[in-house]
């Protein structure tokens, strides 16, 4: 088991350029499949659940860097703040402050990516690009001063169609140009394109990712 899971690893590593992060997505999966791959050197690790992330933060080793990579509720901000290393699912502006005040109570910084919705189905959350342009207007990103802006995150659409999906990921890469060149240009941690699952992530890279989130290519079908 052991070994399979870390060839599934070193597969999907060789797969990626060097500038990609791999987040290895490991929603549903034990603890044993996640300490697998912790020691063959993986340390980021997302989820989709605050409850399942937080019971695999406490019993798993410390230096594991949590993501959140599924829809998060205001009202349970409070209960990863402590630890989360990296939150891309960011879709509205209470959302933000919240996690603002809870970062601040906590004594940290945040890092956030701003969700966008670029898929054609009607379930996925996210931002519109104008949304976005019309919180940052009226409130700088200086202003949430806890957080860290880091990009952006996006889904595409569940589809054969390589090219709508391949549209919609040229989608995000612009969505994330605008947003750099308008509103930060001069933070150079707001860098990432987080795009890309186990079955499009090499279409994600092809069209700008830097992270992609592989989940059922890495343990196995869910
Ligand atoms: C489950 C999930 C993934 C990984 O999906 P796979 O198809 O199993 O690779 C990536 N991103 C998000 C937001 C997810 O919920």
């Amino acid at each position: 088991m052991s070994n399979f899971l870390a060839d599934n690893l070193t597969e999907i590593l060789n797969s990626i350029p060097k500038h990609v992060t791999l987040v290895a997505v490991s929603k549903t999966k034990p603890i044993e499949n996640i300490q697998n791959l912790y020691d063959v050197g993986q340390r980021i690790f997302g989820e989709n659940r605050v409850q399942e992330l937080e019971e695999k933060h406490q019993a798993l080793p410390k230096d594991i860097q949590w993501h959140l990579i599924g829809h998060l509720q205001r009202n349970k901000v409070k209960y990863i703040a402590p630890f989360v290393a990296l939150i891309h699912s960011i879709d509205s502006e209470r959302l933000l402050d919240e996690v603002n005040i809870q970062a601040k109570k906590n004594d940290r910084k945040i890092k956030v990516l701003l969700q966008f919705y670029i898929a054609q189905e009607e379930t996925k959350f996210g931002f519109d690009i104008e949304e976005t342009k019309e919180l940052f207007t009226r409130k700088s990103p200086e202003k949430f001063d806890s957080i860290e802006f880091c990009g952006v995150m996006g889904m595409a659409s569940f589809s054969n169609d390589e090219n709508q999906v391949r549209k919609e990921f040229k989608n995000l890469k612009v969505i994330f140009d605008q947003l750099k060149s308008t509103y930060f240009s001069n933070s150079p941690s707001f860098s990432e394109i987080s795009m890309g699952m186990s079955g499009d992530y090499q279409l994600a890279i092809e069209e700008g990712s830097t992270m992609v989130r592989v989940g059922s290519s890495l343990f196995g079908k869910r």
